[in-house]
């Protein structure tokens, strides 16, 4: 289904779906493209502008990925995409409708390389965390029992312990090169995040508005899906047909097609997974496979 169709009538007027997304940083490319493969083209007004057109329903308004929470939550957006450390520091109510499975990190305590501590709940009371997730750090301190004081960043958390402005630091990581690099080590994960489809749960309460944010759902999901899958299409000796099902098995069995080369030979068709592409092939060709071709999918629901 296209989301733009997704059972609501909305008009050039206010009641469009209102789709919060990031207007600058790490999430912000993979939000417009996700939505874009799902059937919503952002279409810009002016280089700079702040809101777009998503078809006829829905409506792009772009803000930065921290302020995603607060917009969603009070219905100023009806949805948005922000990562999922962000609604966590946020403490706001949004409804998780999707994790959209990239802008992978996780938020990490890291401690001096010379520190003794080798967990979270080592720390004396007293601990002063740099950080830019007051809120996820103060609640993860507390489930610990250890009082500690925040000094409260927005950017370069990593340089605080350098400047005796803390001894310990809470901060988004995903390969660990900066902590690394700055003489840090990490020693727990508070959580860990990807970026997420968020909605308002009174909009939700909204049967045209539900309707429209599902099939909004439904189309990312389906992209989603097809990304982690490729079409496979090979021809096989028809006489290895039970031996090609098991290798491509694909939803319900293969497709078989005929071919006009006087029954010997049958195409086989199935979706297949994308990181085993190399293996699959490895063992058609071991059954006399030719011909192979592997596609991308668009969008695929099962
Ligand atoms: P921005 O500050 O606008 O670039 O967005 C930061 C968001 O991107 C974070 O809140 C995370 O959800 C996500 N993210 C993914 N990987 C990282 C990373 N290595 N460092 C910081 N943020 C990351």
């Amino acid at each position: 289904m296209n989301a733009n169709t997704a059972g609501r009538t909305g008009g050039p007027g206010g009641d469009r779906i209102r789709v919060a997304l990031p207007n600058k940083g790490r999430l912000s490319d993979k939000a417009v493209a996700l939505l874009e493969q799902a059937g919503l083209r952002a279409v810009l007004r002016g280089d700079r502008a702040l809101v777009a057109d998503l078809g006829q329903d829905f409506q792009a308004l772009f803000v930065r990925a921290a302020d995603i929470p607060e917009y969603v939550a009070d219905g100023a957006a009806d949805v948005g995409i922000t990562g999922a450390d962000l609604v966590a520091e946020s403490g706001r109510e949004v409804t998780e409708i999707l994790d959209l499975e990239f802008g992978f990190c996780r938020l990490a305590v890291a401690v001096r390389e010379e520190s003794p501590a080798r967990s979270a709940a080592e720390l004396p009371a007293g601990t002063r965390v740099a950080t830019s997730f007051p809120g996820v750090a103060r609640r993860y301190f507390q489930s610990l029992g250890i009082p500690i004081e925040i000094a409260s960043v927005t950017g370069a958390t990593e340089i605080a312990p350098h400047l005796g402005v803390a001894d310990v630091i809470v901060d988004l990581v995903s390969t660990g090169s900066t902590l690394r690099m700055n003489a840090l080590r990490e020693v727990d994960t508070i959580m860990t995040s990807t970026a997420r489809l968020v909605a308002n749960p009174r909009a939700l309460q909204v049967p045209a508005t539900a309707s429209a944010v599902g099939g909004l759902a439904t189309a990312v999901e389906s992209v989603l899906r097809a990304e982690a899958k490729r079409y496979l299409m090979t021809n096989v000796p028809r006489a290895r047909l039970e031996e090609v099902r098991r290798v491509i098995p694909g939803i319900n069995g293969p497709t078989i097609v005929e071919i006009l080369d006087g029954d010997a030979w049958v195409a086989a068709h199935a979706v297949v997974d994308a990181d085993q592409v190399y293996q699959t092939i490895a063992r058609l060709k071991e059954l006399g496979a030719e011909g192979i071709l592997v596609t991308r999918i668009e969008r695929l629901m099962p």
